[in-house]
């Protein structure tokens, strides 16, 4: 079944719902942002040639039109290859040309004016210009119809892993696999309504475009803000204005709407659910969460191998302060999504015991196809059945799954695992210590040391003594940092995930 089912059944039977705002500006009600969906796939078409199954890459920010486009390419079996904007053009292009794509929608349409030579062979088309526009013009006029019918293991959304080692691979994510996933999050994460605004404040080209799906078939309404980003001002005037505020954001940015919070006194007033996910959310940072905006957080766990979907904790257990192990499951990332099996295991893929620390495995309906045009990578990471996440962690008695880290950043020193994590976890409880990222270094006699980069809250001041000294009142001796490197800021890529190469290589140096 086509996705983009779902947009054309939602403008039928709420034509006059709002469904695209720009800030508070209504910009399309359901039955004109899927006749304009539908009309984009004409023109698609008859201007451009797309057929099914050929790539239309989109590079712009977040925006009204990124909807329409979006469903416009998969309303005639194209697939969509959305790509973060904040990327070099140089990056994307790598993109681009690996996709084959035959389109690129960015912006102004005059990205890759200079980059021909890269992407030949594709067209580069303007958002906001007449190329787009004129071609809709035209195409309004034909009639509006169903998407095509595809079969469930068609891809519809090639998505580029963020590639903080190495060059993206394309996850080839198909109609089923986002439609899992889109159910699962009513199941698992959140209730959904068609009195919901759905925010995007994060990139449409990774998770919170990917939760739009539960929301269109829901009716609900998507706000894009006027910053097309993420502005935390923006968002509590935003929730005030609309109210049934949802939407998905990184750990990071929560930190920035805490930041927010404790200076304005606002207090997560209209909004209902923040979705958490994509890098670890450390206790400490929760529980402050918590304790500003109350019960307002779910957390997903998962990768573009299995978009969203791997685990879920939803508000309700995420703020249980009852359960006699109610932290420890906060610091879960939860239990396995209703549509999938997840499971931790050694080498040999044998599960492992309760609380043993393992590799992550999922297994079921929202586990990707492949990696485009890589089979060895494909083979690599689909064995048996099963997704190897390449992430660490543990399972308890009742099924919550507690991530130490991705295996690649394990710390081996004298012939003993440290997990970053749980030493990053114990640099946060101390109450100067704003963000911390925790890696290994070569060491001649140990193998590896513990180095720990340490951004502090403003205007406090702390010496690596009183560190070391906090460490040794949380964590066992060998585990403890043997040096701290204080920085004004951690560096990050553009989903915000904290480049550990580049600690890793500022530590060695
Ligand atoms: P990506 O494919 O870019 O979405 O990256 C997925 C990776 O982000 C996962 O394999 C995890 O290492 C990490 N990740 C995603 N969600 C969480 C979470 N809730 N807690 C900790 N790490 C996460």
């Amino acid at each position: 079944m086509n996705l983009a089912n779902w947009l054309h059944h939602t403008g039928l039977v709420r034509p006059d719902a709002p469904a695209l705002r720009r800030g508070e500006v209504l910009h399309a009600t359901y039955s004109t942002f899927a006749q304009r969906s539908c009309a984009v796939g004409d023109c698609l078409r008859s201007r451009f040639g797309i057929r099914r199954g050929d790539r239309v890459a989109l590079f712009a920010k977040n925006s009204a039109e990124y909807l329409e486009v979006l469903y416009g390419a998969l309303w005639i079996g194209a697939i969509i290859v959305p790509i973060n904007h904040k990327l070099h053009p140089r990056e994307a292009a790598w993109i681009i040309g690996n996709a084959e794509a035959r389109l690129v929608f960015t912006d102004d349409g005059r990205i890759f004016t200079s980059l021909s030579d890269v992407v030949a062979d594709c067209r580069e088309i303007g958002l906001f210009t007449e190329e787009l526009v004129g071609g809709l013009g035209a195409s309004s006029r034909t009639t509006y119809s169903a998407p095509v019918a595809v079969e469930d293991d068609e891809v519809a959304w090639l998505f580029y892993t963020s590639g903080t080692t190495g060059r993206p691979k394309g996850v080839m994510t198909t109609h089923k696999n986002l439609r899992m996933m889109a159910t699962s999050y009513a199941l698992d994460v959140d209730t959904v309504s068609c009195r919901d605004h759905v925010l995007y404040a994060a990139p449409m080209s990774h998770g919170a475009g990917l939760y739009n799906f539960q929301f269109v078939r829901a009716g609900a309404c998507h706000v894009i803000p006027d910053s097309q980003g993420f502005d935390a001002a923006e968002i509590e005037k935003l929730a005030r204005a609309l109210g049934s505020l949802v939407f998905f954001a990184a750990p990071t940015m929560i930190m920035r709407l805490l930041k927010h919070a404790q200076s304005s006194g606002y207090r997560g007033e209209g909004i209902r659910t923040i979705v958490y996910g994509g890098g670890p959310m450390y206790l400490a940072d929760i529980n402050n969460a918590l304790d500003l905006f109350g019960p307002r957080f779910a957390q997903i766990y998962g990768q573009g191998e299995s978009p969203m979907t791997i685990t879920a904790m939803p508000r309700d257990i995420v703020a249980d302060a009852e359960h006699p192990r109610a932290e420890q499951r906060r610091a879960s990332v939860g239990t396995a999504q209703s549509c999938v099996e997840v499971r931790v295991v050694d080498q040999a893929m044998n599960e492992r015991p309760v609380g043993e620390v393992g590799e992550v495995v999922v297994r079921g309906d929202t586990v990707m196809k492949g990696y485009w045009q890589n089979e060895a990578a494909t083979a690599e990471t689909l064995v048996e059945g099963w997704l190897k996440t390449g992430d660490l962690g543990s399972m308890d008695e009742d099924g919550f799954l507690t991530l130490t880290d991705r295996s690649k950043d394990v710390i081996i020193s004298g012939g003993t695992n440290i997990y970053p994590r749980e030493v990053e976890e114990a640099l946060l409880t101390n109450e100067k210590v704003f963000e911390v990222s925790v890696v290994g270094s070569p060491h001649p006699e140990w193998g590896e040391e513990v180095v720990a980069f340490v951004v502090l809250n403003e205007g406090t001041a702390c010496s690596t003594e009183e560190l070391d000294a906090w460490c040794k009142t949380q964590i066992a001796s060998f585990k403890k940092p043997k040096r701290y490197i204080f920085v004004p800021e951690l560096p990050k890529n553009s989903y915000g995930k904290v480049l550990k190469t580049s600690l890793r290589e500022q530590a060695r140096a």
